[in-house]
């Protein structure tokens, strides 16, 4: 390391408290070279016009940054927006890893993945991060197919062989992570995030192909053969998941809409042998209906156009009201009669009969048909629904689609039985209450059936070994929309928890490497968001408290909200918006994120009457009837009934226990632009991400500890005008320049073997301290 990337090391930790950008006295004048925040581009390179107070007038100059010549090209920044310019920023671009940036905060990181993914290099890693920048292009040479090969010949050892010209690289992630499983005999799991559209199923199946190729090297033509079939059906279980659990949205055409963690099993000799998928919270709602510009589960437009539309009986498409919902029928995947017939195909390949393919497509048909079944307030009797006489045919067909009794249906839609002290009672549903009833029958009936999929899929893949696994975890992101209801929460406390998990593994390492210089890392305490965790799912936190008010008849989400209101209205996590009623915020790792309650009581309970169940089996339909389990008899329905986030927690909490005890690894995908286009960027929309995927969390971790190492050699160099004793000993050496500056107390300083450990603030002392002595 040179002496002056030592000295810039300083500025590797991203967010400097303002207390300590004060000590460090940075000061601004007319005319220095900078970086700053722009308001519509993030940080920009540009020039000091002139400085206020806390702030400064700065101008854009920055012919690197394409799209920052349009629009505004001065702007007023606060002090901490702003960074000084050094030359060492220059190569900045070459660097494959951002931890080795001569200056790194978070202007230069930004620049730094602008430069490369401008020049269609998408892979950056940030320690033990691998950063993807989204593409939006299948043909970049270097990262095409047939250059896996190239990857795969290296063997085991090559991150050894330089100037290869792929590294950074998914590849490269699921290469080492491959090689450290069978070199260790240890579990790993590769952890993907990032927002919607950001790429993380395209990389779990860039990582599961390399898997399936680097599993087979060095075998025999026999072992290679069954390597193959077993990724052969893994490849066939993509399509399946993906019609009936994807669907178009305003971010991604082809949007996951549920969470994924599959194992990839190997055998003692490290071959492919099978897998395993658990599949989280499917997005239930979209079942029913989708926002403008969006689409429902794409198995519902493939069904329509597939073969079987007339054995399933469909009139024209524009008759179906859920299809047509988000006024885009169209989207160019799964879209057509040939995608349809590939699902088919690859459901044959995952061991499903012609017939249980042909039963499958009667639930998303029968749905179709359940949502345009008329349910109208009575009109004699307002309190009481009715069915609209004119969409009989819907009723019919979808009765005839599911095996069951269309009068049987009616009822179950328009009744329903009360149990009291006295007897059971029937009683009529209110229209919202019948409508709710539908729609609660095709969502049930429909996770039911995606949950079916799921298990053949893991029928078929899933083998016993003895070998060990990797875990891929394809998860949504976090969330932050303009509305953020029950499902944004499991989603972020999904990400809040995974974030724990990464903050302690990193800092751990770094306290290993610490510990190995000999330092005293017994006063470091690591950033923690178990208290937020806490709040959110242990003893008396939000889920728990959603849980209790859905045990009691009366509760509704406003009596919910009192009680979390109470319960941690002096909590640091948690806070309250003066001006709605509605709402309460949860202070994530990753930011604020307002929630609003409507409706949480209703989604959490997600209840579907045990009437409909019974009617749906006895379908004579073996997969329609599967499609929904049997009511729990009343005498085993011990304490609370299960709720959504009851089960979402306990599923997170097994998901934490497997993570907990693999091998980590981590790919962050960022959409760098939202016209999912290639070489776009918007330099806020990329930022954003990066701190939502705690990739600048990285740094903050560093900062915890002693974030400037100095190799001792180095520091003597640089500071031996400081020294004052004559003594030719390092160490009495490095003492007397950290005594002579006033930073070899413990909490400025440390020595380690080979390098001087320092808070960002001594550095800053060292430095103006070597100005006076010279
Ligand atoms: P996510 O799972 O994060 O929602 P996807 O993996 O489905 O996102 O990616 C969304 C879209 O982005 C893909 O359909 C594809 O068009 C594009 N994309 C993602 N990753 C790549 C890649 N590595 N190369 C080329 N295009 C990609
Ligand atoms: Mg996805």
């Amino acid at each position: 390391m040179t002496l002056t990337s030592c000295i810039f090391l300083v500025a590797k930790f991203i967010a400097l408290p303002m207390d300590c950008r004060k000590l460090m006295s940075i000061s601004f004048s007319p005319g220095d070279a900078v970086f700053f925040v722009h308001p519509q581009h993030s940080w920009v390179r540009g020039s000091v016009i002139s400085v206020e107070k806390d702030s400064a007038t700065c101008k854009v100059e920055d012919k690197e940054r394409k799209e920052v010549q349009q629009g505004e090209t001065i702007a007023k920044v606060k002090s901490d927006g702003i960074e000084m310019f050094h030359n060492e920023c220059l190569d900045d671009a070459k660097h494959d890893d951002l931890l080795h940036l001569s200056v790194l905060h978070e202007a230069t990181l930004l620049r730094c993945l602008y430069l490369r993914y401008m020049t269609d290099v998408i892979y950056t890693n940030i320690g033990a991060i691998v950063v993807a920048l989204n593409p939006f292009n299948y043909e970049i040479p270097r990262y095409k197919d047939d250059r896996m090969s190239k990857f795969l010949a290296l063997g085991k050892h090559f991150d050894k062989v330089p100037n290869h010209g792929l590294y950074p690289h998914s590849w490269a992630c699921a290469h080492n992570t491959y090689f450290e499983m069978v070199e260790n005999s240890e579990n790993q799991c590769v952890l993907i995030s990032g927002e919607s559209g950001a790429g993380k199923t395209e990389a779990t199946k860039i990582v599961m192909k390399y898997l399936a190729g680097v599993s087979c090297l060095g075998g025999t033509a026999d072992e290679k053969k069954h390597s193959d079939g077993v990724g052969a059906k893994l490849t066939a279980c993509s399509p399946i998941l993906e019609c009936f659990g994807n669907a178009k949205t305003v971010r991604n055409d082809n949007s996951s809409r549920f969470g994924k963690f599959m194992e990839v099993k190997f055998n003692g000799q490290g071959r492919l042998v099978g897998a395993f998928t658990t599949k989280y919270l499917l997005e239930k709602s979209r079942i029913i209906t989708a926002s403008e510009g969006e689409r429902v589960y794409h198995s519902f437009y493939v069904a329509l156009r597939g073969k079987y539309k007339g054995h399933l009986q469909f009139e024209s498409e524009s008759t179906y009201v859920s299809v047509n919902s988000g006024k885009c029928l169209t989207n160019k995947e799964y879209d057509t009669a040939d995608d349809f017939e590939e699902v088919c195909d690859a459901m044959k390949k995952v061991g499903m009969s012609d017939d249980e393919v042909k039963s499958v497509w009667h639930i998303p048909a029968a749905i179709l048909n359940l949502l345009n079944v008329g349910l109208l307030e009575d009109k004699a009797e307002r309190e009481f629904s009715t069915f609209d006489d004119k969409t009989q045919k819907f009723l019919v067909q979808a009765a005839k689609l599911l095996y069951v009794s269309d009068q049987d249906l009616l009822k179950e839609l328009l009744y329903f039985v009360r149990t009291t002290p006295d007897g059971d009672i029937v009683s009529r549903t209110s229209t919202d209450g019948a409508i709710d009833a539908r729609n609660a029958l095709c969502k049930h009936m429909y996770d039911g059936v995606f949950a079916w999929l799921v298990e053949k899929c893991n029928e078929t893949c899933d083998a016993q070994s003895q070998g060990n696994w990797i875990g891929l975890l394809d998860i949504f992101g976090f969330e932050d929309f303009k509305l953020n209801s029950f499902e944004q929460l499991c989603i972020n406390l999904t990400n809040e928890t995974l974030q724990g998990h990464y903050n302690n593994f990193i800092f751990n390492k770094d306290m290993a490497e610490c510990r190995a210089e000999g330092i005293d890392v017994a006063d470091i305490i690591s950033p923690d968001n178990t208290k937020c965790i806490q709040m959110l799912t242990g003893q008396g936190g939000v889920i728990p408290l959603l849980d209790e008010c859905c045990a009691i008849d009366k509760s509704t989400d406003f009596t919910f909200l009192d009680k979390v209101d109470t319960a941690h209205s002096k909590n640091t996590f948690y806070g309250k918006n003066k001006t709605s009623r509605d709402t309460f915020f949860v202070r994530h790792y990753a930011g604020d994120v307002t929630y609003t309650i409507t409706s949480w009581i209703e989604k959490n309970k997600d209840t579907l009457r045990d009437q409909m169940k019974l009617l749906i089996r006895r379908s004579t339909d073996k997969i329609v009837a599967q499609s929904l389990p049997l009511p729990v008899p009343k005498e085993q329905q011990k304490g609370k009934a299960p709720t959504v986030g009851g089960f979402f927690a306990l599923q997170l909490r097994s998901l934490m226990e497997k993570i907990n005890a693999t091998n980590p690894h981590w790919i962050r995908c960022v959409k760098p632009h939202p016209a999912k286009k290639a070489l776009h960027f918007d330099g806020v929309m990329t930022m954003k991400q990066l701190e939502s995927s705690g990739v600048l969390g990285t740094v903050k971790i560093r900062k915890a500890g002693y974030p400037v190492r100095i190799q001792n050699e180095n520091f003597l160099k640089k500071y031996r005008v400081c020294v004052t004793v004559s003594t030719a000993d390092p160490m009495a050496r490095i003492e007397s320049v950290l005594t002579n500056a006033g930073v070899s107390d413990k909490k400025f300083s440390q020595k380690g073997r080979t390098k001087v450990f320092l808070k960002t603030e001594a550095l800053t002392r060292l430095e103006r301290f070597r100005d006076e002595c010279l």
